[in-house]
């Protein structure tokens, strides 16, 4: 059955796939490898489930499966949730086909057999658009389309695993800081911060509304203030809190990438030419030492 097919190991993402795929008008066909997923992928929207059945608990190990599926499917897309699992089952799926493949589409658009790509470059600084005709295979991030639902039928295809992958062991990766993606408030602090000692302002800013506090990369990467979590920007947290003050953060894209979508930006910086003024939608120009304890107490009344 030619369309779009769909991956993700996170159930949540296979549906906004699927939602992508039902806002061209397109038919979507779902692939899982357990029982397990396909009864949960029934619910998610899809013409079909998929279950391609084999010898391995690993998806790692149907690449080569998953390339010949499509081929016999005449499949004109195939669309990976862009988790750690899904950008490495997608490589191995277009090496295998030999054709396209774009990373972390920003965002697609599919008509008549064209496929319409863009994603960011350079660390945010440029948008690439891509055209592509023909099967191609492309990774999309969570958060970029609406979920539908809708009940689907599962068809079991029996498949040779590539047995090669094994699971030695599993241990929870373990994380010191908080969760800024749900974070209502966020106060970040960047490389203008002069101590470590000094992050007592911030914290004290955070705690009089109820804030989570974030930094830049450099502040938790090179001076290993807060913990990697704790960054925001592009290779770190994206966030979208109702409110973000940033102290001592010049804002470069990077970062600035991962809080574009809160709702009311607050800059604090000494150098009024700094890029976070663009994106900010009240400024402060002003030695943060100063500015800072004085909107908390302010603030604390
Ligand atoms: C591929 C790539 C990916 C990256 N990903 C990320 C990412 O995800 N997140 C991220 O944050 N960065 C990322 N970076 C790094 C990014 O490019 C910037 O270098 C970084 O964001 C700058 O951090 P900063 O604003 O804290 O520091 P700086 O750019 O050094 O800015 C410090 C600011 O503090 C101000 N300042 C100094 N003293 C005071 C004071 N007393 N009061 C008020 N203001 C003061 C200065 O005017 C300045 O604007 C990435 C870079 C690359 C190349």
């Amino acid at each position: 059955m030619a369309g779009v097919y769909i991956y993700s190991d996170r159930m949540d993402l296979a549906a906004e796939l699927v939602g992508f795929v039902k806002e061209n008008q397109n038919s979507a066909q779902v692939l899982c490898f357990t029982q397990a997923e396909a009864d949960q992928l029934t619910s998610i929207g899809a013409d079909k489930v998929c279950y391609l059945q084999g010898d391995s608990p690993l998806v790692e190990n149907y690449g080569q499966a998953i390339a010949e599926y499509l081929k016999q499917a005449n499949a004109e897309l195939f669309v990976v949730g862009a988790t750690a699992r899904g950008r490495d089952l997608a490589a191995r799926v277009a090496g295998y086909l030999d054709c396209a493949m774009v990373s972390d589409a920003s965002s697609l658009s599919l008509e008549s057999g064209k496929l319409r790509a863009e994603r960011m470059m350079y660390g945010g600084a440029v948008v690439q658009s891509e055209e592509i005709t023909g099967l191609c295979v492309v990774t999309v991030a969570a958060g970029k389309y609406q979920p539908v639902t809708g009940s689907a039928s599962v068809e079991t295809v029996q498949v040779t695993a590539d047995n090669r992958v094994k699971l030695l062991e599993t241990a929870p990766i373990v994380k010191e800081g908080v969760d800024l993606r749900q974070a209502c408030n966020v106060v970040c602090v960047g490389l203008g911060l002069e101590k470590e000692e000094d992050l007592k302002i911030a914290r004290d800013l955070a705690a009089a509304i109820d804030a989570e506090l974030g930094c830049t990369r450099g502040v938790a990467e090179e001076r290993h203030w807060l913990p990697v979590e704790q960054y925001i920007g592009i290779s770190g947290a994206i966030i979208k809190p109702q409110l973000y003050i940033s102290m001592g953060v010049s804002g470069q894209v990077q970062h600035v990438f991962g809080v574009r979508d809160a709702k009311v930006i607050v800059a604090i910086d000494s150098n009024e030419k700094a890029p976070i003024f663009r994106s900010a939608d009240f400024g402060i120009v002003g030695d943060m030492y100063e500015i800072v304890p004085l909107l908390t107490q302010a603030i604390k009344g």
